[in-house]
């Protein structure tokens, strides 16, 4: 009502400071899935909410908000539902787990992100190690629900943090950004990488086997001989494995993978994330990226093809620096810029006078651009590819209407 927000924390702010308990109170007697990790979360929250959609309705935050107010606003938004996935901010995970009491916890990556107020990565996943850990104690208690852990074994940093939980089914989500796991975080070493396996030379950390993969592009593989066609709206092959990373978890619950696919084809977009806007004759397809990992994932999804004869399409790059942005945008001079090569490329935002010095380092042609509306003028009718940051993106997608 005071139109600062879409209600998904004022709730339950106000909630806890009335009741503190009250997530745990909301969370008693169902079942919980946890989903965390740098990248991916939203997407996977939502991909595994579709999934246990056949189970009964389910409480979810899928709008993001990944504190425990915004978990207290959802739950105590659905009441009588018997399941809930709920998207938990990588620092929360100690307190979330405790609280929730989950029967699964989906871990998906560990990257550098949010450099002026985030923990140091080596640091969360130190954190996680120990929150992990301690569900042993749980699993040893009489009559205790186990908390399963399904963790990404292409992520030495997950790995190493899942391997102290009693139970992990090990998912190959894929690392395509390694920057920040070069070292081996039990031991130090350099860690050997052959393809997608990685080992430590100098302790016995190393890839585990997966339970899950991607057999190809559109069949996911699983325990005992499973092999299930999923087909999604959703672009890219980061979506693809976090498809498997769900199926994975809703397998936990009793669901079937033949059973989830389906619903999880239904998911087009994401608070407009993936989504296509028309406008003036342009096609605009928004991406969220907040992080240097997410923006290699990103380019990844852009469209390298064109209808015949005409050149790839033109591709936005924006990005802000304000508090929930991350004030320090250093990060972005870790990425690799050279795969937008011969795209027409704009940059804007805050901080589009960083990028243009990126851009020119790493010998990809753009122009600078002040604003969305500027770069829409500036490109023919046609395709319009849009990668940016957190209110970058909220900002030109308000541009556009609330696209969703
Ligand atoms: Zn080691």
């Amino acid at each position: 009502m005071t139109g600062r927000g879409d209600g998904s924390v004022i709730g339950g702010r106000i909630g806890l400071a009335v009741e503190p308990r009250l997530l745990t109170v909301l969370a008693r007697g169902r079942q919980v899935a946890l989903v965390s990790g740098t990248n991916g979360k939203t997407t996977t929250t939502r991909l595994l909410t579709a999934a246990l959609g056949t189970l009964g309705p389910v409480a979810s935050n899928s709008y993001g908000a990944n504190m425990p107010t915004g978990h207290t606003t959802a739950l105590a938004q659905s009441p009588n539902a018997q399941h809930a996935v709920l998207e938990v901010d990588e620092h929360y995970l100690r307190t979330v787990l405790a609280e929730t009491r989950p029967r699964v916890v989906a871990l998906l990556n560990l990257s550098r992100d949010q450099l002026d107020r985030a923990m140091e990565v080596g640091m969360l996943a130190d954190r996680w190690r120990e929150v992990l850990g301690a569900l042993r104690e749980q699993a040893a208690t009489p009559g205790a629900e186990p908390t399963q852990v399904v963790a990404n074994c292409d992520d030495p940093l997950v790995t190493w943090a899942a391997s102290a939980a009693p139970q992990v089914i090990w998912v190959a989500a894929g690392q395509r950004w390694q920057e920040d796991s070069w070292v081996c975080p039990q031991c130090g070493a350099h860690l050997k990488r052959e393809g997608v396996d990685w080992a430590c030379p100098g302790c016995d950390l190393r890839r585990p086997q997966p339970t899950w993969w991607l057999a190809d592009d559109d069949t996911v593989a699983g325990p005992d001989g499973i092999r299930q066609p999923v087909t999604l709206q959703l672009p890219g092959r980061v979506n693809r494995a976090n498809a498997v990373t769900a199926l994975a978890a809703a397998a936990l619950f009793g669901v079937r993978p033949a059973d989830a696919a389906p619903r999880l084809a239904e998911v087009a977009s994401i608070a407009g994330r993936y989504a296509t806007v028309e406008r003036d004759g342009r096609s605009i397809r928004l991406l969220l990226a907040k992080n240097p990992a997410g923006w290699l994932e990103a380019f990844d999804m852009v469209d390298r093809i064109s209808p015949a004869g005409a050149p790839p399409p033109p591709v936005l790059l924006s990005i802000n620096a304000r508090v929930v942005d991350g004030l320090d945008t250093s990060w972005l001079y870790d990425v690799d810029y050279a795969s937008l090569r011969g795209h027409r490329v704009l940059v804007t935002g805050d901080r589009r006078y960083d990028l243009a010095v990126r851009l020119e380092v790493n010998e990809v042609p753009f122009e600078v651009v002040d604003a969305f509306t500027d770069a829409l003028a500036a490109v023919p009718p046609g395709r319009l590819e849009v990668i940016a940051n957190y209110t970058a993106f909220q900002d030109i997608r308000a541009e556009l209407g609330r696209a969703n």
